[in-house]
């Protein structure tokens, strides 16, 4: 057992103090991902600063037109807000697909952001990571990397970004707004995530000493032609091996408006700007679908047992582009557990 202290937050002055002057301190929420990192030894924070009473949790609409979601807004409260499945569906749908009804009860939307990957040689620390320990080498580019990326590698790290909300983030060019020592700003949800390089111990662009507060979504919901499609090894407690998030919109049977990202293949949700224009102005059909999946996946690069997802990726994207341009996504909203 190593000891660490806890305390909690009363606002969220008090909660950047308290990290400012605590180094190698962590802020909790849901404590869904880091206490299972803490008991398997893979962070070792000195102190726990709870966030959870701090009033983060509402779900507000922007002047702008959009909606902020508090960082403290559990997972399943984001999915079943009525103004989220009426204006931005795809959201409560990737959501819906993550995790179980009663891990999104607990989970947050800051703590979704910053979970960490789920490469299984980050999680034992008998072996060589670079993301756990820089400079100890990376196990899984020769090792058991079926789950690992296949775009935006390095040499360094092949680790993905395991999660679904991010993804349905990345299409609807969700920003996300922090708190630090020197005052709020803005992150777009874009420049949030990190590709590995030569530093895969940073996840992000957030400062150690930031307090995530919101999440905010512009007005554009794509909520008529959009799906998430999650490819998995079970339906649930499972994360994607593929995953591809798409907003669409439509002039007749062509394209106005094209925007998709994938989940599951590399370390941050991956779009391809050149992919979406040369959708833009052609007819919704299969030849455009293909085309834009041999964009995306021209540089794609496997590592033995995850080469398969090079494919499987190319498939998905046509898939949940035909399903978006016909209007029915893959997943339904669930009834919500009481
Ligand atoms: C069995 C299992 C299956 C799962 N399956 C999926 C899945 O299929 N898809 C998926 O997307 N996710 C999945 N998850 C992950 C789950 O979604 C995350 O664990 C959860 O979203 C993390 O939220 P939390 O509030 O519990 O974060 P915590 O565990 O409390 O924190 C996670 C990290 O975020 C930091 N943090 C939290 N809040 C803030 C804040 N406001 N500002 C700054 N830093 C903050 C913490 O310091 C910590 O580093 C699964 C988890 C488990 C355990
Ligand atoms: S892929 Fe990244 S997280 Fe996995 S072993 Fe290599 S360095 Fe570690």
């Amino acid at each position: 057992m190593i000891g660490f202290e806890y305390s909690r937050a009363g606002n969220v002055a008090d909660a950047v103090r308290q990290m400012a002057v605590s180094p190698g301190a962590k802020f909790v929420a849901g404590g869904t991902n880091l206490v299972d990192l803490m008991k398997m030894d893979v962070e070792r924070p000195v102190k726990l600063i709870d966030v959870t009473k701090l009033p983060l949790d509402k779900v507000e609409e922007t002047a702008e037109g959009g909606l902020r979601i508090g960082a403290l807004v559990r997972n399943s409260d984001v999915a079943y807000h009525p103004l989220v499945e009426r204006r931005y569906p795809m959201l409560s749908s990737a959501l819906l697909a993550g995790a179980s009804q009663q891990l999104r009860n607990m989970a947050s939307a800051g703590g979704n952001l910053l979970q960490r990957t789920r490469c299984a040689y980050f999680y034992d620390i008998t072996t060589p990571c670079n993301k756990r320990e820089p400079g100890s080498g990376c196990s899984a580019i020769d090792g058991l990397n079926r789950m690992n990326a296949i775009l935006g590698t390095s040499d360094a790290c092949i680790a993905v970004h395991p999660s679904d909300m991010c993804v349905a983030l990345a299409v609807l060019e969700a920003k996300v707004r922090v708190t630090g020592p020197s005052g709020e700003r803005e992150i777009p949800l874009a420049d949030f995530h990190r590709l590995p390089g030569d530093t895969p111990q940073r996840d992000t662009n957030l400062e150690p000493n930031e307090l995530i507060t919101a999440v905010e979504l512009p007005p554009r919901g794509f909520a008529a032609n959009y799906t998430y499609l999650k490819i998995r090894d079970r339906l649930s407690y499972a994360f994607a091996l593929v995953s591809v998030a798409v907003g669409l919109e439509l002039d007749g049977g062509n394209i106005r408006e094209a925007r998709f990202a994938l989940g599951g293949v590399a370390h941050k949700p991956w779009r391809n700007a050149q992919a979406e224009t040369a959708l833009r102005g052609q007819a919704a059909g299969d030849a455009a679908f293909r085309q834009a999946a041999d964009i995306v996946l021209r540089e794609a690069k496997g590592f033995g047992h995850n080469t398969f997802k090079i494919d499987l990726a190319r498939r998905a994207i046509v898939r949940a582009l035909s399903q978006a341009a016909r209007g029915t996504p893959q997943t339904q909203s669930i009834k919500k557990i009481a």
